[in-house]
């Protein structure tokens, strides 16, 4: 059973990463069944396992470096950090996590935009909701790299990950209108006569790594609607709050 979606870019230049699936693991209800997060109201043991499920199916080497995170806009360095399995209470409050040395880091979502990074030797994982979208946390993040790793943002490969899409994510006419005014009118359904307009994350999460200067031939989108689909993702819209989280994971190694 495949436990997790990939990246073409990605995997053709040979990096260990992923965007996990809902199915695979040992949790049961609303969490059935590969619940990576222990601070949703899962059985941590079940939690452990399905982690070591999903790094042998993987092939991770190492741990898998994570944060709290609070839908802000800091990044964190993994070095400073190695923390497996995640506790809430030991990692810092951050959004996007650097891995500048060997080590895997990795994101925990539920129709949030995750986001991989590869950035020569170092590598990012990003989370990103409405909230860090309009922060531009992707953008940060290149940013972040490119102080950190000396990384060139021309030569960076960005993959966006399944987040609940348009098609489900109704918002309100402020905030529709506030996307439109930081992305343009492709963010969101115009908020003038149209009571439910619909934002469009991935795409503001693609206007932030361009505006980085990551080129658009290097940007993926992975696709999926966590929403559209309840057999392959968890969604804490659909499932109102009562629900599962994916981890989405990227790996430094052999430096
Ligand atoms: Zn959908």
């Amino acid at each position: 059973m495949k436990l997790f979606l990939t990246s073409r870019l990605l995997s053709a230049a040979g990096i260990a990463h992923g965007f996990s699936l809902r199915s695979g693991g040992v949790s049961s209800g609303p969490f059935s069944s590969l619940n990576l997060s222990a601070s949703v109201g899962d059985d941590e043991a079940a939690v452990r396992e399905n982690h070591e499920l999903l790094r042998a199916a993987a092939g991770l080497t190492g741990r898998i470096a994570t944060a709290h995170q609070v839908h802000g806009d800091r990044v964190v360095d993994a070095r400073m950090q190695e923390i497996f399995p995640p506790t809430a209470a030991q990692e810092p409050g951050a959004d996007a996590v650097l891995a500048l040395a060997d080590g895997a880091v990795g994101v925990r979502v539920a129709d949030c935009v995750p986001i991989l990074v590869r950035a020569g030797a170092a590598a990012a994982a990003v989370h990103a909701g409405w909230r860090g979208t309009r922060l531009q946390i992707a953008g940060r993040a290149i940013r972040a790299l490119q102080h950190a790793a000396g990384a060139d943002p021309a030569r960076m490969l960005a993959a966006i990950g399944p987040c609940i899409g348009r098609c489900c994510y109704e918002v309100s006419q402020d905030l529709a209108a506030t996307f439109r005014a930081l992305f343009g009118p492709e963010a969101a359904d115009d908020p003038a006569g149209n009571p439910k307009p619909h934002l469009d994350l991935r795409y503001c999460v693609e206007q932030s790594l361009l505006r980085a200067g990551v080129p658009r031939e290097r940007i993926e989108q992975v696709e999926g609607c966590t929403s559209c689909d309840s057999g392959a993702f968890f969604s804490h819209r659909r499932d109102k709050g009562r629900t599962g989280r994916h981890l989405a994971f990227i790996e430094i190694r052999d430096l």
